[in-house]
């Protein structure tokens, strides 16, 4: 028979997929012999049944019973017995961490009977009695949706009618009222009686968290974390400790490093005197770990010889969630703890040097999504104002933008917002997914606000607790200052201070030690990056090379780390002032006129090609010939048309603005992507191509005459069939023989259209290399316009969870991915030395670089600013999959 339940001391560490994290490190935890309270874990396979079939799995039940008596006996305490009651938490947790987005129940076991039990066992009565409406309260909303603000509408009228200002000073009384005040509000919405059978309350609860993992936020969170939808979470059902039980208890989180800066060290947030969902709601603030060693020196003590065990054990950064109850300290939850992007990096090397772990092993944990974060810029500090106010820095960069205090709001909004509230909860999340940035008033470094932000790499202050939010009245007030909904602040996540007004932004350090102005000695960040990516270019199979049409973008990719460029976009340098040797080559009579304009063409870009080979001597230039359709160097239709019928209608003679029109309306396409566009034009348009293939041999034989070593290859865009490419290549060599002193010129094209991917077999007989173009191959698989769609219906594929993400952001690897690979095996098979490169954007895309990695190319070619984050995935592709992936 199937089985659902493990005692924590049968899990371990690697058992995630089916405890979840939380349950897997319950259980690591048990096992290391720490004080963690006796429980069980669920598993998330039972939680997949459950959810498939709307019933719990046969013979749960009854596990879930056998393991409650060991835990009865460990605790010498039973599930309500009105004398000394066994309380139980219900929590869930997934394979991955969803910080706040699943259910959790505190407080099962309390009855009408038991909270008697509970009072007079612990001579806590109003302790029993605040625990009991907590439970009402907790259960109503997430075992059957009791609306929050009706329980907190009574809780209200309680303080009201005590006349007290806070839930801490109502009396037991007061508490018994509330709690018969509870059950009102429970029995009007469910229609029944709150459950007075213990076990009946654990299994509803249980159902509840298995349901949790449907919720609407959760959904949308996992779509975000690309987590995939169908794994289920566990349950974690574990004896209650309490933290709420004087000033002698009390709850906390601590990281053996810091998260934020990845500085060795003892970090984090205790709150006497209070429940763990108290710390990570934010709610109240709290106070620095270190002030825990004069309150409880012995816990303490204990707490940190802890931490270091748990950092051995698991060989990185663990956060922690810890409770004190009457002194006596109890493990709660730890795990591999989320980490700012420096800080990664910074630890990962700081690992390496205590000889924790290897250089492969620290490359694993850093990721190119990371890097990417951290060559964001910074507010430029000298030029900003005083700031208004100086909150808790819990996650890094600057964000500036217009305050919107209310998350739906700035889930649509149209310009670039900062959501400030006084604190987040889990609805949310819409909201801070849209804003640049979010600042709150209240919480420290583990509020709900700081951890989701850190987890999406978004700028984030929080406990600002200076500011005054009045949300009705929509100000915020700090130090006399008043601003309004709509007025701009930046927020700086790194130092946690808060500005007026849009602060002018610096580069990131990162993005200064690749173009060598800043040296990484004695920069613990910076030391980490070079030598992450210094063995990155070490173990990686794939080459980086870089798009770029300019002298300063390939110096720049130069920089960067590229070693070729694998895209130079000719049309580039048909813009500005030599727009009008275009028009005169489009609007030429005949061969003479055309002539002539293209023999105007070739020096210019002569010296554009000149320009390109010596910032990259030594290393390959794929110099694609002209692509776009050429009515693109043309004023637009609409100008024109209104500019001649104005002419017209005063009479006077529209000149060239009437050959422009005419010539537009004939060229005119009503799908110009899928028209006279790439390989089609150079074969419409004589001498168009052959200029251009002039122009590269003839900068290349003069670079070799002054001593360069220019390396040119020629690219042929869109070609879809092999004929295509045999005629412009016959063109090509032609004028290439007639040229003295260029070094050997490679002829290749782009895979761009599905029907060369699939006919790749003989299109390699026409090419020594292939590139592909994966934005047009994007665009044609799917049979969607890359210009057009991402507005238009993106949106609302990835609210579905038609997309995980953006197919023309990530490689979408079963479909384009698919000709990739069919393309790849094709070509070589009919040319076994055929060099294989990609240079759409997906170049530069941390999980398409892996793809591509996996897919056998050589290379992949990208923006120059993305190259060093493809370097640090080309190393990371070869020590992901066991062995490399060295298909060829
Ligand atoms: C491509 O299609 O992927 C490509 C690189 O060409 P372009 O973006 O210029 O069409
Ligand atoms: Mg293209």
């Amino acid at each position: 028979m199937a089985r659902y339940v493990y005692d924590f001391v049968e899990g371990n560490k690697d058992l995630k997929d089916l405890l979840g994290g939380k349950g897997a490190n319950l259980a690591e935890m048990t096992r290391m012999g720490l004080p963690v309270p006796p429980g069980f874990t669920i598993s998330t396979e039972a939680c997949r049944e459950y959810l498939l079939t709307g019933n719990m799995p046969v013979g749960l039940l009854a596990e879930v019973g056998e393991h409650l008596r060991l835990v009865q006996q460990r605790t010498g305490k039973r599930l309500g017995d009105p004398h000394n009651p066994l309380l139980l938490s219900v929590r869930s947790g997934g394979k991955f961490s969803m910080p706040g987005m699943m259910e959790t129940i505190l407080n099962i076991g309390l009855t009408d009977a038991s909270v008697v039990g509970l009072a007079a066992q612990s001579h806590e009565e109003r302790f029993a009695w605040d625990s009991f409406r907590r439970l009402i309260q907790m259960f109503g909303r997430t075992v059957f949706d009791v609306p929050a603000d009706e329980f907190e509408a009574e809780l209200t009228a309680a303080r009201a009618a005590a006349g007290v200002a806070t839930d801490g000073e109502l009396s037991v009384a007061d508490l018994q009222h509330l709690v018969d005040a509870y059950k009102k509000v429970f029995h009007a919405h469910t229609g029944r009686d709150f459950p007075q059978a213990p076990h009946e309350q654990l299994y509803l609860a249980i159902g509840s968290v298995f349901r949790s993992w449907n919720a609407d936020r959760a959904v949308l969170y996992r779509r975000q974390e690309r987590i995939p939808q169908d794994l289920g979470t566990a349950v974690n059902v574990m004896a209650m400790v309490f933290g709420n039980r004087g000033e002698d208890s009390g709850t906390g989180v601590a990281f053996t490093r810091d998260p934020a800066t990845g500085r060795r060290g003892v970090y984090g947030d205790y709150l006497q005197n209070a429940q763990g969902e108290d710390v990570v709601a934010g709610i109240r603030n709290t106070m620095g770990l270190g002030e825990l060693a004069g309150i409880d020196p012995g816990s303490y003590r204990e707490l940190l010889s802890i931490m270091e065990r748990l950092e051995q054990r698991y060989r990185d950064l663990c956060d922690i969630e810890f409770t004190i109850e009457h002194g006596k300290l109890w493990m709660l939850q730890t795990r591999v703890g989320k980490r700012t992007p420096a800080a990664a990096f910074v630890i990962a090397a700081q690992l390496i040097d205590e000889g924790t772990i290897t250089l492969d092993e620290a490359l694993r944990r850093v990721t190119g999504e990371q890097l990417a974060l951290l060559m964001f810029p910074s507010f430029d500090l000298a030029a900003a104002p005083k700031a208004l106010t100086t909150g808790v820095a819990a996650s890094p960069g600057a964000a500036a933008g217009a305050i919107v205090f209310d998350s739906a709001h700035a889930a649509v909004a149209k310009r670039p917002v900062v959501l400030v509230r006084r604190e987040t909860n889990p609805d949310d999340l819409p909201g801070m997914i849209a804003a640049q940035g979010i600042l709150t008033s209240r919480g420290g470094k583990t509020s709900h606000a700081a951890v989701v932000a850190r987890g999406m790499g978004k700028t984030c202050v929080c406990g600002a607790e200076e500011l005054v939010i009045d949300v009705e009245a929509g100000t915020v007030t700090v130090a006399g200052t008043v601003l309004h909904e709509g007025d701009v602040i930046s927020i700086d996540g790194t130092s946690g201070k808060v500005y007026a007004g849009a602060v002018p932004v610096h580069p990131s350090p990162v993005v200064r030690y690749f173009e060598g102005d800043l040296a990484p000695y004695g920069d613990p960040l910076l030391s980490a990056v070079q030598r992450l990516m210094t063995h990155a270019d070490h173990v990686a199979r794939l080459a980086v090379h870089a798009n770029a049409d300019t002298g300063p973008d390939a110096a720049r990719a130069r920089r960067f780390g590229a070693t070729g460029v694998g895209l130079c976009r000719t049309e580039h340098m048909f813009l500005g002032q030599r727009r009008e040797l275009v028009e005169r080559l489009i609007l030429a009579a005949d061969d003479a006129e055309r002539y002539a304009a293209l023999a105007e063409l070739l020096p210019l870009q002569r010296d554009d090609f000149a320009e390109l080979f010596a910032e990259m001597d030594g290393q390959p230039v794929t110099v694609r010939l002209i692509d776009p359709p050429l009515h693109e160097f043309l004023p637009a239709l609409e100008d024109l048309a209104a500019r001649v019928a104005r002419a017209e209608a005063l009479g006077e003679d529209p000149g060239h603005d009437g050959v422009l029109l005419t010539a537009v309306r004939r060229m005119h396409e009503s799908n110009p992507m899928l028209g006279l566009r790439g390989v089609r034009l150079g074969l419409v348009i004589p001498g168009l191509f052959a200029m251009q293939v002039r122009a590269v041999a003839e900068a290349a034989a003069r670079r070799v005459a002054a001593g360069g070593d220019p390396r040119p290859e020629i690219m042929v865009p869109l070609v879809g069939t092999v004929q295509e490419l045999e005629t412009v290549r016959a063109e090509a060599e032609a004028v290439l023989a007639g040229i003295d002193g260029a070094p050997p010129i490679r002829i290749g094209t782009m895979i761009e259209v599905p029907r060369a991917a699939l006919t790749a077999g003989q299109i390699a007989h026409a090419a020594e290399f292939f590139s592909f173009g994966t934005n047009d191959l994007t665009q044609m698989a799917w049979g969607f316009s890359r210009d057009d769609v991402e507005g238009a219906f993106f949106g609302r594929y990835l609210e579905l969870g038609i997309f995980g993400a953006s197919p023309f952001e990530t490689i979408d690897v079963d479909g384009v991915g698919e000709l990739v690979r069919i393309a790849v095996e094709r070509g070589r098979a009919a040319r076994p030395d055929l060099v294989v490169g990609v240079c759409g954007e997906h170049g530069g895309d941390p999980a398409s670089v892996r793809f591509f990695d996996a897919a056998g190319l050589d290379y992949v070619s990208c923006s120059p600013f993305r190259v060093p984050i493809a370097r640090l995935e080309a190393g990371r592709a070869q020590i992901l999959t066991e062995g490399g992936s060295d298909s060829r």
